[in-house]
């Protein structure tokens, strides 16, 4: 979807040396020295803050606790490492057009799955995440393979009855996951087409499968898993087997895979394979929409 994908390696490489060297976006040069240099002038950046406290023994000894920065640091972080495509950086849950029917419906879906994940406190203090046994699935009602079959004529006004692109599946997602990485949670958004594409480049080149064990260790172990418009990459026996090995290892470790597709029931198995379109979609329960209506991207250029 854009440049953002196109070595999901050397971005995550890239990001994580930009999180390890401080100051992080430095670029004005502190007026005074001192408590300007630092993002944090608190912990001077090290998100940790020392202090001093005698002990029982009579003995001073030296403490340290979580600077009230590190949260925020962290969310930073985990929001960088989630790969959410520029076009969408601003989306969220209130710039979300809903004058539809159909626009109601998804909106509403998308609240009540964000519902299915919480943080608990355990007794002890440590907070505990608990992930949606559900994936959350938004998918077409008359699929785009479905589409390239029919006799020419009849294509344009199947399309037109059936319309599948513009309807906001991607940017109701993308709010979800920025309200979920908010929450705590470790969310990665992969895009189709480069996906794949990165995967099986990753599988051709001559490392042992390091390259594709990363890429494949990101996918499957992230609390959740953000996967936009999957099945429009074209279908190969190498891909169907890489869908079905990150659909049913994330599916073994309980870990939720949120996706839209403009493909159908039926058309997403041709495209990414029954095994796994079986896999996916039988484990959506309420979680899965079949959807439609009005582009809204030609309606905001007002070419309708
Ligand atoms: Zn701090």
């Amino acid at each position: 979807m854009t440049q953002r994908f196109t070595n999901i390696a050397e971005v995550l490489a890239d990001l994580q040396a930009k999180v390890q060297s401080k100051p992080l976006e430095k670029q004005k040069k502190p007026e005074k020295p001192g408590e300007d240099e630092y993002e944090c002038p608190i912990c001077k950046d090290t998100e940790f803050v020392y202090y001093k406290q005698k002990s029982t023994n009579g003995l001073l000894y030296e403490f340290s606790k979580p600077c009230e920065c590190r949260e925020r640091k962290a969310w930073k972080r985990r929001f960088k490492q989630s790969m959410i495509p520029d076009e969408f950086l601003n989306a969220n849950f209130e710039n979300y057009q809903r004058v539809t029917q159909s626009q109601k419906v998804m909106y509403q879906m998308t609240l009540d799955y964000l519902n299915e994940f919480s943080v608990v406190e355990e007794e002890d203090g440590t907070k505990k995440k608990v992930l949606s046994q559900a994936n959350f699935g938004l998918i077409a009602v008359f699929g785009e393979q479905r589409l390239k079959e029919l006799p020419v004529g009849e294509r344009a006004m199947v399309k037109q009855q059936h319309n599948n692109f513009g309807i906001g599946k991607t940017h109701l997602q993308i709010a979800l996951s920025k309200r979920l990485i908010k929450d705590g949670f470790n969310v990665l958004v992969v895009s189709d087409v480069t996906f794949m594409d990165e995967l099986i480049q990753a599988k051709m080149m001559n490392d042992e499968g390091e390259t594709l064990n990363r890429l494949l260790k990101s996918a499957i172990t992230a609390d959740v898993l953000i996967w936009d418009d999957i099945g429009k990459a074209k279908w190969s026996e190498a891909k169907e087997t890489l869908y079905y090995q990150i659909i049913n290892e994330r599916y073994r470790k309980q870990r939720p895979i949120v996706f839209n597709s403009n493909e159908d029931r039926g058309t997403l198995a041709d495209k990414i394979g029954f095994a796994a379109a079986s896999r996916l979609l039988g484990q959506c329960g309420d979680f899965l929409l079949e959807t439609e209506g009005e582009d809204w991207r030609l309606k905001k250029k007002g070419a309708v």
